[in-house]
């Protein structure tokens, strides 16, 4: 897929434009992860279904002092090199300035195609001061307004003509896998109409699947999409269902097996049960990313000191999992019910996260500095760790004893310190030993 890099001075709007491109059809936007999380991706659509890769510099001081050291200049160096046209954006309420010609004349040296944006065109004198930016050489050039949307389409129409031939498919975004997962009468049917209620949504009633069991996809306002999977009674059942629906410890389990996240909803009256447990061990023993849900927190909103008891209870409930996010709620008013949004977003974010391998390593040393472990008289030797995947983030530390020798507070130890250190503090992390040979 073409590549259509974004750069300019700081200020001159480029991530302005970058957001105003992409618009609601934001599909992936994503940070790249090590030396490259300066620049952000997107795609930006020009024919249905059909576009571009676009990539925004905003991390980077164009022209500025740090330009020319050598990280930044190896960084944009590559993207350049990938990009298939660049988009150089340049300020018309600030004029021509020394750093535009700076970046001008590297510009000049690389072999790409070029489209000399002159942004923030707006008022009769930015018109005017436009001219300016034709000493520069550059032959293709639009004015336009980032912010106000202006002369934008013609902007999409000019990268079209340059980049015809290599619009290609933009990717299916995957969306959050969801479960909502209670016993009967926690509250699931009323929080899913509510959800449902309150966001756009499309039914897909998954062929195959019972009759009352449904997933359901949303998009959510802070822009994900989401799949509640398995989702029963979207419509409302009559009583006798009611009163036959069990609580399906093994169906349960098999949703977890295929979601991301856990939506655990226990209520304020009743607080944590032993069956509530025995699916949270399930959710932590496969390393899935979970929020539980307090529900019914409305009977506890004029007893203050009784709802922080019940909330105590249930946090030693679920002491073996400290990273658990706890939010307390109610379905039936709305109270914080759009608030599960906005930490699932945080969790999501955390579960897809890549650290890079020399943060790991710097946190490896300062641990190695700071604590001796041994193993049976024997010094344990860290060497070294790199994270492997992400949902679940996966770290392997290699070492110089037989990993099934290692006592599992050392583990346990060593997995806290990333969580609390990397930016893992709401999600479930997996640290694997590895003897090195
Ligand atoms: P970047 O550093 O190049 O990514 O610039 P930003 O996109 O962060 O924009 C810098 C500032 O310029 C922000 O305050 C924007 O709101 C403003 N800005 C961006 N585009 C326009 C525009 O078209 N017109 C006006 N008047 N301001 C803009
Ligand atoms: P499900 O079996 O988990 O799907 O639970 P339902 O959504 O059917 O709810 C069971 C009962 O709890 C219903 O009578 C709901 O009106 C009630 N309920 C659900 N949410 C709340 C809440 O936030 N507060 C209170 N007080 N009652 C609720």
């Amino acid at each position: 897929m073409a590549k259509i890099l974004i750069v300019g001075r700081p200020n001159v709007g480029k991530s302005t434009l970058f957001n105003t491109l992409i618009g609601e059809k934001k599909a992936i936007v994503e940070r790249t992860p090590g030396v490259t999380r300066d620049l952000v991706e997107g795609y930006l659509e020009l024919k249905e279904g059909k576009g571009v890769k676009l990539i925004d510099t905003g991390g980077i001081e164009w022209g500025g002092k740090e330009f020319f050291s050598e990280v930044i200049k190896k960084l944009v160096d590559q993207a350049l090199e990938e990009a298939d046209l660049v988009l150089f954006v340049v300020d018309a309420k600030q004029g021509l300035t020394e750093g535009d010609k700076v970046i001008a004349e590297y510009l000049r040296k690389k072999d790409k195609k070029i489209l000399l944006v002159i942004n923030k065109v707006e008022a009769k004198e930015d018109q005017e001061r436009v001219f300016e930016f034709y000493s520069l050489g550059f032959p293709e050039i639009i004015s336009i307004s980032a912010k106000n949307k202006k002369n934008i389409t013609e902007l999409k129409n000019l990268i079209e003509r340059q980049l015809e031939g290599s619009i290609e498919e933009i990717p299916q975004e995957e969306p959050i896998k969801i479960a909502i997962l209670g016993r009967p009468n926690v509250g699931k049917s009323t929080l899913i109409n509510r959800l449902v209620g309150y966001e756009r949504v499309i039914v897909s009633e998954i062929p195959g699947t019972t009759r009352d069991c449904v997933d359901v996809r949303l998009s959510l306002p802070t822009g994900e999409s989401v799949l509640l999977i398995d989702t029963p009674g979207i419509r409302r059942r009559t009583r006798l269902e009611e009163r036959v629906e069990k609580f399906a410890v093994d169906k349960a389990l098999h949703t977890i097996e295929k979601v991301d996240v856990v939506l655990m909803m226990i209520t304020a009256e009743e607080g944590i049960t032993n069956q509530d447990q025995r699916l949270l061990r399930q959710v932590y023993k496969h390393h899935k990313a979970c929020i539980l849900l307090v529900n019914k927190w409305d009977l506890f909103d004029k007893k203050r000191e009784a709802g922080n008891l019940v909330l105590e209870n249930i946090k030693y409930g679920v002491r073996f999992m400290p990273w658990l996010p706890i939010l307390t709620i109610s379905a039936k008013t709305g109270r914080r019910v759009k608030e599960i949004w906005s930490v699932l977003k945080e969790v999501m974010e955390q579960y897809s996260l890549r650290v890079n391998t020399a943060q790991v390593n710097k946190l490896l040393e300062y641990l190695k500095e700071n604590h001796n472990f041994s193993i049976k008289g024997k010094k344990l030797k860290f060497y070294y760790a790199t994270q492997t995947d992400i949902k679940p983030p996966t770290f392997v530390v290699f070492i110089n004893f037989d990993p099934e020798e290692v006592p599992k507070s050392i583990e346990k130890f060593i997995r806290n310190s990333f969580q609390k250190h990397l930016n893992f503090d709401k999600v479930p992390i997996k640290v694997v030993f590895r003897l090195r040979s």
